[in-house]
């Protein structure tokens, strides 16, 4: 909360001035949106400072971002790729530490400096580093929805152990965590997730022959490309349900899923007493993003006000799990558990990969992940967490391989 000063203008509180952070992932388009409240939140007297910030692929990017939010550390995707940015910072004077790959992330995620890391990587690829965060008792501010469906168990118990606290991004979380509002799940009878339905929902005919361009026009969210596809398949509410499961202690078979084109209502919890509550706003990254690393205070951001009167109407009606088996799939997964998300996971990031390369159908899609996860065959409960680990890096790796072979033979 902003106190105002004698003169009347608005002083950054304690907390403020400590607002140290990581942006794992910064290139992406939660990345992005994640620097530009950054800044915006700065102009206002905030006092965020960016630690650090990493690429995969887009250094040009990372390049720019660099120069306006001088982090001391950054990490890319491949040690070629490190050694060149060292160079371009040699030449303008850049003080800059340089990571690559899995190690440089986990290095950003338990800098000692920061007390926020925001995990906006892609896959399953980002849970070394959400552990290494996790393990450094950080602040979390994740959208990194893959790391937790694979090994969410195994996440959570550790947050509770280092204390560190894990703040939702994705807006179907941020927004369940604005009306539980502290309840735990004892108080809940059912968290309600909605879902746009993605690209082709209102769609007749058959979805065989559809386009990547044609998956990646959301009707109502800006995203990135996995995430569009995802949402497009329904994939993505049913890991999104796993998550939901994770972060807030709700069994599975008491969330539930419902269509809701006009993405204005993000979700809803409804408690014991049948009061339901939910958060509705305009579909802007921003405002989840912000909320995660502001909460518990609330700041402005340039969403407009919203006007039911001028939205007229919200509609409500139940997932086509016939249409879209994707759903389904997920969600036994999920309920399955053990390896199951993690199989479900790395087969859906193989297929959707080759679907926007152009190298299998939309409707391979759920063939190939029913496939791959038919053919796994979870061992016992690992135990301990270092068995549990590998356990699960593993799987994904074997549901990789399924899938890479999987691929070969349709495509031949
Ligand atoms: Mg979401």
């Amino acid at each position: 909360m902003n106190r105002i000063s004698a003169a009347g203008a608005p002083s950054a509180t304690v907390s403020d001035r400590c607002r140290c952070l990581v942006v794992l992932g910064s290139t992406g388009s939660i990345g992005v949106n994640a620097l530009d409240v950054v800044r915006r939140l700065n102009r206002a007297g905030s006092g965020f400072r960016v630690a650090g910030l990493s690429a995969r692929s887009n250094i040009e990017r990372l390049k720019a971002q660099i120069l306006e939010f001088r982090p001391s550390h950054t990490a890319v995707g491949d040690p070629a790729a490190a050694a060149a940015l060292g160079r371009w910072a040699r030449s303008r004077r850049i003080l800059l530490r340089i990571g690559a790959g899995v190690e440089g992330l986990e290095t950003l995620a338990s800098l000692p400096r920061a007390r926020l890391v925001l995990s906006a990587l892609v896959g399953a690829v980002g849970l070394r580093p959400l552990l290494a965060a996790v393990r450094a008792g950080k602040k979390i501010a994740l959208a990194n929805k893959e790391a937790l469906i694979v090994a969410g168990d195994l996440v959570m118990d550790a947050a509770r152990r280092h204390r560190a606290e894990i703040l939702p991004v994705d807006s179907e979380h941020s927004a369940i965590f604005q009306c539980l509002n502290g309840v735990g799940p004892r108080d809940v009878r059912r968290i309600v997730l909605t879902a746009s339905g993605g690209a082709f929902y209102r769609r007749r005919g058959s979805l065989d022959t559809v386009s990547p361009e044609e998956a990646l026009a959301h009707p109502t969210w800006k995203m990135g490309k996995k995430i569009t596809v995802d949402c497009a398949t329904l994939t993505n509410k049913g890991l999104e349900a796993i998550e939901a499961h994770h972060l807030f202690g709700v069994p599975l078979d008491r969330i539930d899923i419902v269509i809701h084109p006009q993405s204005i209502v993000h979700s809803l919890v409804e408690f014991h007493d049948g009061a339901v509550l939910a958060q509705l706003s305009h579909p802007d990254m921003r405002l989840p993003i912000q909320y995660a690393l502001t909460h518990p205070d609330r700041r402005p951001t340039p969403l407009k006000s919203l006007r039911l009167e001028d939205i007229e109407r919200l509609d409500f009606q139940k997932p086509d799990f016939r249409r879209f088996p994707c759903l389904s799939l997920a969600l036994r997964a999920g309920a399955r558990g053990k390896t199951f998300p993690a199989v479900f996971n790395g087969a859906n990031e193989a297929a959707v990969l080759a679907f926007l390369d152009g190298r299998i159908s939309f409707t391979a899609i759920p063939r190939l992940c029913a496939d791959v996860v038919g053919a796994h065959r979870a061992g016992p409960a690992p135990s301990g967490e270092g068995a549990a680990l590998s356990a699960i890096l593993n799987a994904d790796v074997w549901a990789r391989d399924r899938a890479r072979d999987w691929i070969e033979k349709e495509t031949s």
